[in-house]
């Protein structure tokens, strides 16, 4: 098994190109680039330089981070411009977010070049892992404006040597799998609904792909494992988020978990309810900090995604850490009559019924009873049988709750990250 490409990457970013990466090398770099970033930061942020009053000064070792204090979501919607350390006319790219917090406003990121270029150089090297040079790659994300995430994909596949075809978010999956034939496609990076979505169309295998890359929501087994018997190919989970430059960390062979940016981004886990750092091995909730960029940089920012360190070596012999695939968000399990439920839990029961092409799920309150709202759409015309399956595999999932599965045409596709829509009135 092949190292993860991420370890010399690294290695030469720290500037130890030429002797093995060790844990203490990388973390006297991690030490460094968070004294700069904190030093800008109360500098040149008006939010930071309030944010960290009283804040230690100076950082004798990586472990002092846990005095500085959170940033959140709703920091970054309240009032964005406060945390930009450069003058507007240097912000190349601003991403705007749907709003899912309390405050109604949408979160903003400001993006430098600079800032870009260092999400490129990850995509870049991160792509390596699962593509070659003379590759074709069909790009399913959305790519058309300058600095999207299909767009700087498309970039950094072109300092590959690879071709990068840049299509979009699927809406017509059998329009997708004429395209993957007619231009010879090697690799695919999609959202994981809408590989489903192909993998499930696709009614004999017509083209073998080397490896498919999943991107921007989690991915359940069913998934993953319907993908690779489809395509007679390796699938890879990638991880990221706006607020980390889009690319967070990539799977290695061994498809265990994501090695990250660590030159680029700090990570720790925190306990969710007290904030304090956990051991690697335990669960809580990721947190990062940038350590590499200039625009709008981020101290401890609380993703609201749970996750863990695995202990030990990844079988790719790296040094760098690996993040176990995170699979929920803290907000994201709801109670549900006796028990609760996750879209991951979903995901899990009914993707692994070999008919259900896609589903939204929604909550309701009916005759003093939840009632668990399943909208599915079928690849084949079993609605009799899937219904039933479905039926029993909730119940072995959750007691004290009605179900009611109707069986539509279609779903819509969209980038949208899924989640159960609570209906109830409280
Ligand atoms: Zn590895």
């Amino acid at each position: 098994m092949k190292c993860t490409p991420l370890e010399p990457w690294i290695a030469r970013k720290i500037g130890r190109a030429n002797s093995p990466l060790t844990r203490a090398d990388l973390e006297a770099y991690q030490l460094q680039k968070l004294r700069v970033t904190i030093d800008l930061a109360r500098k040149k942020s008006p939010f930071y330089r309030q944010r960290l009053d009283g804040a230690p000064s100076d950082l004798s070792r990586l472990a002092g981070l846990t005095h500085l204090p959170f940033t959140t979501a709703d920091d970054i919607r309240n009032e964005p411009l406060q945390l930009l350390c450069v003058s507007q006319d240097h912000i190349q790219r601003v991403v705007t977010l749907d709003s899912s917090g309390t405050t109604g406003s949408r979160k903003r990121l400001y993006f430098t070049q600079d800032d870009q270029e260092l999400t490129i150089d990850f995509f870049c090297v991160g792509m390596s892992t699962l593509t070659n040079a003379g590759d074709r790659v069909l790009i399913l994300l959305p790519g058309q404006t300058p600095g999207s995430v299909g767009d700087l994909l498309a970039i950094a596949l072109g300092r590959l040597g690879a071709t990068a075809i840049k299509h979009g978010p699927v809406s017509d999956p059998v329009a997708v799998l004429d395209l993957i034939c007619r231009e010879n496609v090697d690799v695919v990076v999609g959202v994981p609904a809408h590989l489903l979505a192909l993998a499930r169309q696709q009614v004999q295998s017509v083209r073998k792909l080397k490896s498919v890359l999943f991107a921007t929501d989690y991915v359940c087994d069913a998934i993953r494992d319907t993908v690779q018997n489809t395509w007679q190919c390796m699938a890879f989970d990638h991880y990221g988020m706006t607020e980390m430059g889009l690319g967070g960390g990539v799977e290695c062979d061994a498809r265990r978990g994501y090695h990250l940016r660590e030159a680029d981004l700090l990570f720790e886990i925190v306990d969710l309810a007290s904030g304090a750092a956990l051991p690697d091995g335990a669960y809580g909730e990721v947190v990062f900090t940038t350590l590499t960029r200039h625009g709008m940089p981020l101290i401890r920012y609380r993703t609201g995604d749970i996750g863990r360190f695995i202990p030990g070596v990844c079988p790719c012999g790296t040094s760098l850490k690996t993040l176990e695939r995170v699979a929920g968000r803290i907000n994201g399990r709801v109670p549900v009559g006796n028990d609760t439920l996750t879209i991951a839990d979903l995901d899990r029961a009914l993707f692994a019924i070999g008919d259900v092409m896609n589903f939204s799920a929604s909550l309701i309150r009916e005759n003093q009873r939840d009632c668990l709202c399943l909208e599915v759409q079928l690849a084949s015309e079993n609605a009799a049988t899937v219904s039933r399956s479905i039926a029993q595999s909730m119940a072995a999932m959750c007691s004290g709750v009605d179900l009611r599965i109707s069986i539509v045409n279609s779903i819509p596709l969209t980038m949208a990250k899924r989640v159960i829509v609570d209906r109830r009135s409280r």
